[in-house]
């Protein structure tokens, strides 16, 4: 599984369709300060679904839609694709090439795809476990990160690793299992309630 390719469009300071080719092997983005080397990297832990804006650097959701320049008007939407190799099946579903979509608007919605079928944040996030590229994945290393991992607590510091051996997911399944129980529960208290209102 590798990155093949980012496209943006309106996504912070890229206004223009802009597509950012993945050749195997390393690749640097470089460039001078404030020219956008980091929106490229917010640009692919956003369209993996992170909900932080304050960790995309903004304030409000719609930092990440292009603000306007001199020479081009504001945009009214923003729009990340990514596209993952995933000719060894890393990613459980079954195509080689997976691309996810996320697009928002100044309105505030905000849309999933997955190779280009409408989804939820929840699909995207069950694709990405354990793979290590998902939102509590370790791929993504910016400033602070490594002092935040090795200050954190305990627990924090031990998803770190969950996500690394494979166990995340059944960590989620487990929460969620124990969601379902829960709400079950409840729904089988009000019908005992209803019952005993009736008799
Ligand atoms: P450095 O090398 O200093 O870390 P950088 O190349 O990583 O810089 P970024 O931080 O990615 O640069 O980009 C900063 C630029 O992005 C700023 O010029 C800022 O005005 C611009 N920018 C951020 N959000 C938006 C937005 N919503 N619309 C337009 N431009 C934006």
């Amino acid at each position: 599984m590798y990155l093949k390719k980012l496209e943006l469009k309106g996504f912070k300071s890229f206004p223009s369709k802009t597509d950012i080719v993945f050749e195997n092997g390393i690749t640097s983005i470089v460039g001078p300060n404030g020219s956008g080397k980091s929106n490229v990297l917010d640009a692919i832990r956003w369209v993996l679904g992170e909900q932080s804006i304050k960790s995309l650097r903004g304030d409000k959701l719609e930092d990440v839609i292009f603000i306007g320049s001199d020479s081009k008007k504001p945009m009214n939407y923003c729009e990340v694709v990514l596209t993952i190799d995933n000719k060894d099946g890393i990613l459980d579903i079954d195509y080689s090439e997976v691309s996810i979509k996320r697009r928002a608007y100044r309105s505030g919605e905000s849309e999933f795809y997955i190779n280009n079928k409408p989804c939820r944040l929840k699909d995207v996030k069950e694709l990405l476990l354990d793979t290590g590229i998902g939102r509590e994945g370790y791929s993504i290393i910016e400033q602070g990160k490594i002092d935040e991992i090795l200050s954190n607590n305990s627990n924090n510091r031990r998803k770190v690793f969950d996500e690394a051996c494979g166990i995340s997911k059944y960590r989620y399944k487990k929460q969620e299992g124990e969601k379902n129980l829960k709400n079950t529960k409840e729904n089988l208290d009000r019908i005992n309630d209803i019952f005993y209102e009736i008799e």
